[in-house]
């Protein structure tokens, strides 16, 4: 009989976006139905690749009447398991819906269908002299949908906002299958509650977004950046504090720990270690330069020097220098992968309480035999990416449990300091029994009670951010 049922569905979708665009092979299933954080196991009914918003809202549709539950599945590159597809789901991938729709030259504007990826919108932008603001490592696989779902963050945070601030306009298709328009590319618009802010960080679970206009910037010129070998983390901070008092306005001001540089060289032959002598900790800083930026960095280093907050510092000179000191920076995730199993946060703190937080997590860390900590993250954005690794020969199950025990004890630190549980990756499956740690009852109430509006049946990515129970 569910088999029946599951047959019917299949041939109903399969109507709206043709046979060979509704697979249900085991291999696809898999393929399409998980994220980064592959917290497995799959289980889906199909997956269907549609490739326009009028197939999308069929589909929908279709689900809603027949209470099929629906996971959007973007560029998979998502660290919170929000694209899992766990429990027999339908998976709607944007892949085809991947068409860049308008530029204009005069607002500065783009506008794509949600199923482009991040670089194919910075490359578009580049070709016109311009600039999207949001950059991160995945962004050769994550899609703009899937960038305004995770409202995600990236390294020029510090100086263009998340996400959030790219967005003008969305079209997102409610669960019931109806159209929502608020694709427009007013910068100025205040009519009533901006409902296009819900979907951004909604995680898929209020509609699907199948279309988004986006800002551009005019493209920075001279970008310079700078390494720094700092001997503790409290002069991290110090050393960011110090930034204005240069003149110097960061487009970047990134940090990485001396065990996540070693696992960068270890697994990237072509790297080579920035100093002589290895330090604690590293810090990059980018800045723009207007003619003044290799003065003002010098300044800066020789402030650094005679204040102790830095032991070496390299500053690029040529683009080859540039991406070289970046290729540290955006290795360390996919070399962690590679090294042994990793299980990561993404917590934020306000930036004068990150040296606190730090210092006390890292000293209850000490006393676990296992498991190693490896940090790097986003200062300016107070953005720390806590990276739990062990070798391969630790059991998975023994390495999930250690890490659930460590980190409940991070994140009650956390709560402490009235830290979030999730600066930028969100909620997904992952995170939600850790929610109430920063948000409070009546908050996750109202989040429940916005959902039960948009989506009655509850079938828009079930059980991500928290259960519904609606
Ligand atoms: C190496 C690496 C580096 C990363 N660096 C960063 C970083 O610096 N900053 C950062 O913020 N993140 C980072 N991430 C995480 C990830 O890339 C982002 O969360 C990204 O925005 C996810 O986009 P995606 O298209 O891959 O989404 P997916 O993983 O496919 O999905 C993420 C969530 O969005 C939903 N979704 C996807 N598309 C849509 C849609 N069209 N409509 C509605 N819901 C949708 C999914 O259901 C899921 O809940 C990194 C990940 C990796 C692997």
């Amino acid at each position: 009989m569910k088999e029946d049922i599951g047959q019917q569905a299949i041939a109903a979708l399969e109507g709206i976006v043709g046979a060979s665009r509704l697979l249900t092979d085991p291999e696809s299933i898999e393929h399409y139905g998980q994220d980064w954080t592959k917290t497995g196991p799959v289980e889906a009914l199909a997956v269907a690749l549609p490739s326009d918003t009028d197939q999308v809202s069929k589909i929908l549709k279709y689900c809603s009447d027949q209470e099929y539950a629906v996971v959007p599945s973007g560029g998979r590159t998502g660290l919170a398991g929000g694209a899992m597809a766990c429990k027999g789901e339908v998976i709607l991938s944007l892949e085809r819906m991947n068409k860049i729709l308008r530029f204009d030259p005069i607002g500065a504007t783009i506008t794509v269908e949600a199923g482009v990826t991040t670089q194919a919108v910075q490359e578009a932008a580049a070709e016109h002299g311009l600039f999207f603001g949001l950059d991160l490592a995945s962004k050769g696989s994550s899609q703009i949908g899937g960038n305004i779902a995770t409202n995600a963050g990236g390294t020029k945070l510090i100086k263009y906002g998340g996400m959030r601030e790219q967005v003008l306009g969305i079209e997102a298709v409610l669960p019931s299958g109806e159209i929502l328009d608020l694709n427009t590319s007013l910068r100025k618009n205040n009519v009533g509650y901006d409902l296009k802010q819900l979907f951004i960080g909604s995680e898929g679970t209020l509609g699907i977004v199948t279309k988004a206009t986006l800002k551009l910037m005019p493209a920075p010129k001279n970008l310079r950046a700078m390494l720094m070998a700092v001997p503790d983390f409290s002069k991290v901070t110090e050393l960011f504090s110090m930034c204005s008092k240069h003149h110097l306005a960061p487009t970047a001001f990134e940090f990485f720990s001396d065990q996540a540089l070693a696992v960068v060289l270890k697994h990237n032959s072509s790297l080579k270690a920035p100093f002589a002598t290895d330090a604690k900790y590293y810090v990059l800083l980018e800045v723009e330069d207007h003619g003044s930026a290799e003065e003002a960095m010098g300044c800066y280093c020789e402030a650094a020097m005679e204040a102790s907050l830095i032991e070496d510092a390299v500053i690029s000179y040529s683009s080859d220098d540039f991406n070289s000191i970046w290729s540290l920076r955006e290795n360390i995730s996919e070399s962690l992968a590679t090294d042994g199993r990793v299980a990561k946060n993404d917590i934020a703190l306000a930036i004068c309480d990150l040296a606190g937080y730090l210092e006390e997590i890292l000293a209850l860390t000490n006393q676990n035999a296992d498991i190693n900590i490896v940090l790097f993250g986003h200062i300016g954005d107070g953005n720390i990416h806590i990276n739990y690794t062990a070798p391969f020969d630790l059991s998975e199950e023994q390495f999930k449990g250690q890490v659930k025990d460590l980190e409940e004890k991070y994140f009650s630190i956390l709560k402490k300091y009235r830290g979030s549980i999730s600066a930028e990756h969100g909620i997904g499956i992952l995170k939600k029994p850790q929610l109430p740690i920063s948000c409070t009852q009546l908050q996750i109430d109202l989040m429940r009670q916005i959902k039960k509006c948009i989506d009655p049946k509850g079938i828009m990515n079930p059980g991500k951010i928290f259960d519904s129970k609606i």
